[in-house]
């Protein structure tokens, strides 16, 4: 005898409410998931989503903002070629009275004393 296997497609919403079995005549897709849904279930859902579709913008994708923020992010994670070996202003300091250079024991070194620093070692000198 001749058979004919046929699935049914239950309404999930109808049996999220008490394993009731209702047979579902739309498929709902939304990001990716979808549910069976019977038509009671199923005309509130989509008349929303085609009300939302009707008012609703496109978010922009990460490739179409612009490039900026990752750039800068890269530069900034990016380690100085010569962050450990910077010379340090109490090192200056001391190099300045060694020489004779006067320099404020509390004030900022001036930047003339750091260029004499730098020109008396010039391997010192932070790379830009
Ligand atoms: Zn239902």
């Amino acid at each position: 005898m001749p058979r004919e296997l046929v699935e049914k497609l239950w309404c999930d919403f109808c049996y999220a409410d008490g394993e009731k079995k209702t047979e579902a005549t739309e498929t709902i897709k939304i990001n990716g998931k979808q549910a069976y849904a019977c038509d009671p279930h199923a005309k509130p859902i989509l008349k929303a989503l085609e009300t939302f579709e009707a008012v609703a913008e496109r978010i922009p994708t990460e490739t179409s903002r612009p490039a900026r923020s990752g750039r800068s992010r890269v530069a900034r994670d990016a380690p100085k070629p010569d962050a450990g070996d910077a010379p340090k202003p109490k090192e200056v300091r001391e190099w300045a009275k060694a020489h004779n250079i006067p320099v404020s024991e509390k004030a900022r070194i001036p930047q003339d004393v750091w260029e004499r620093f730098y020109d008396a070692h010039p391997d010192r000198r932070p790379a830009e």
